[in-house]
């Protein structure tokens, strides 16, 4: 790879201020390019990018008039990653319940700024975050889209809404006298009329959308990592107040009752969706609901539940089950026919290896260029952002990678990724980073 000119770094280097990159005209000669509507390489392009967005896809390596050209030989282009199950504001440690205690927002927020660089470096230009504190996923969102941080298009569900004692209530483990008693203001709910407040109260605080734990979770100070946490009653006024307001709701859940309830109840996606039964599978096509499954999490938790004293006891049992058992609920789920996105609940492994998810998804037996449609065009369907991510098309966001190869016959190199524009911004080249 080769920059004709000091442009299209120097705007990379420029921060806060992208205005330089957004009015210069660029144009990427790419080897080769991943078609996410149609799954197939359509051979050498040239995209122009100007304003942030492309402007133009050419047929062949092209100099278009007035271009700093970056040239990607030997590369394959693809639209920027999309990870549909993030927590971008926190990461896995054995020191992290014990860190709940004494952490505040501002600590997270500031690590935050380091995850998202990580993530936006290895090619995901846009997450959708499913959980935080303290609501310090929608402060990053914020300062990276007014370019005072590096990092991926946040799309954020901030705090996710629990029951007492369910997956997401903030209190679980914790002594008496710290706990309190939480409510919908900090996403915990125990009837319909919390439900309701609980999603206003998220779109007062600037949420893009909705996120439950319909069952219980692995990583949560709790026995049943199953059951289900919700009544159907709760979910639909949930679902239907979200609606209102433009919010699409995911769903955790692990459990297959609670899932039943979930996508009954109106949910756009159900999450992990470990012990999902044939039954399930059925009702997830005759919904539309999609299925975002998260192998990276399963992966790593069931590896370091092995390690005594990483998770606290009670956790120990739930992460050697279900880890390994979601790959397998996948590779029946994808034969089945449900809508699958891209997602892999990073946090609970280290942020920046959520490329892993791909090979994860091969090995179980989805085609390279279907799971590489699941964190493209897929991914940009559930999030209702077709016109914008997803796609290498003009219109579009300039948030285009690229990879030393071709992806489809050898999907590992997607957790080498060689280059990385987003809004028309180059943060990596060369497989080196050019953002601060
Ligand atoms: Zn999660």
């Amino acid at each position: 790879m080769r920059l004709s000119t000091a442009t299209a770094l120097c705007a990379a280097l420029c921060l806060p201020s992208f205005a330089v990159a957004e009015d210069a005209r660029v144009a990427l000669q790419c080897a080769d390019a991943f078609d996410a509507s149609t799954g197939k390489l359509t051979a050498a392009i040239t995209i122009v990018v100007e304003g942030g967005r492309i402007k133009a896809i050419e047929a062949g390596r092209t100099s278009p008039a007035g271009a700093t050209v970056i040239d990607l030989a030997g590369h394959t282009c693809l639209p920027g990653l999309v990870d549909m199950h993030t927590h971008i504001t926190s990461e896995t440690s054995p020191r992290g319940y014990e860190e709940g205690f004494r952490l505040n927002p501002a600590d997270y927020a500031l690590r935050g700024t380091t995850y998202a660089r990580r993530t936006l470096l290895a090619g995901f230009t846009t997450v959708r975050n499913l959980g935080d504190a303290g609501n310090v996923s929608i402060a990053l969102r914020n300062a990276i889209d007014q370019g005072y941080v590096a990092g991926p298009r946040i799309f954020t569900a901030g705090k996710s809404i629990a029951t007492t004692g369910g997956h997401a209530d903030p209190t679980n483990g914790r002594n008496w006298e710290l706990t309190g008693d939480p409510g919908p203001k900090e996403g915990v709910v125990n009837s319909v009329d919390d439900a309701r407040k609980a999603v206003r109260q998220r779109y007062k605080d600037g949420a893009d959308l909705i996120k439950i734990t319909s069952t219980g979770g692995v990583l949560s100070y709790a026995k049943n990592g199953q059951n289900p946490q919700f009544t159907i009653e709760e979910i639909q006024a949930i679902t239907s107040t979200a609606k209102d307001y433009g919010l699409r709701v995911a769903a955790h859940a692990h459990g297959d009752e609670g899932m039943r309830r979930a996508i009954l109840g109106g949910v756009d996606s159900i999450e992990h969706g470990t012990y999902m039964s044939d039954a399930t599978m059925a009702l997830m096509k005759k919904h539309g609901t999609w299925y975002v499954p998260t192998l990276s999490a399963g992966a790593f938790v069931a590896d370091k539940a092995k390690t005594p004293g990483y998770y606290p006891e009670i956790v120990r049992p739930k992460a050697l089950a279900i880890g390994p058992q979601i790959s397998a609920t996948f590779a029946k789920a994808y034969k089945a026919g449900v809508k699958i996105a891209f997602g892999t609940d990073s946090s609970v492994y280290p942020h920046g290896g959520n490329a892993h998810e791909f090979v994860l998804m091969v090995d179980a037996g989805m085609p390279a260029n279907v799971a590489l449609q699941a964190a493209t065009v897929r991914a940009a369907e559930l999030l209702d952002q077709g016109d914008d991510i997803g796609h290498l098309r003009p219109g579009a966001y300039a948030d285009i990678v690229a990879v030393a190869g071709d992806p489809v016959r050898d999907i590992a190199i997607m957790e080498k990724v060689a280059f990385v524009m987003k809004n028309g911004v180059v943060y990596k080249q060369g497989g080196i980073a050019t953002a601060p």
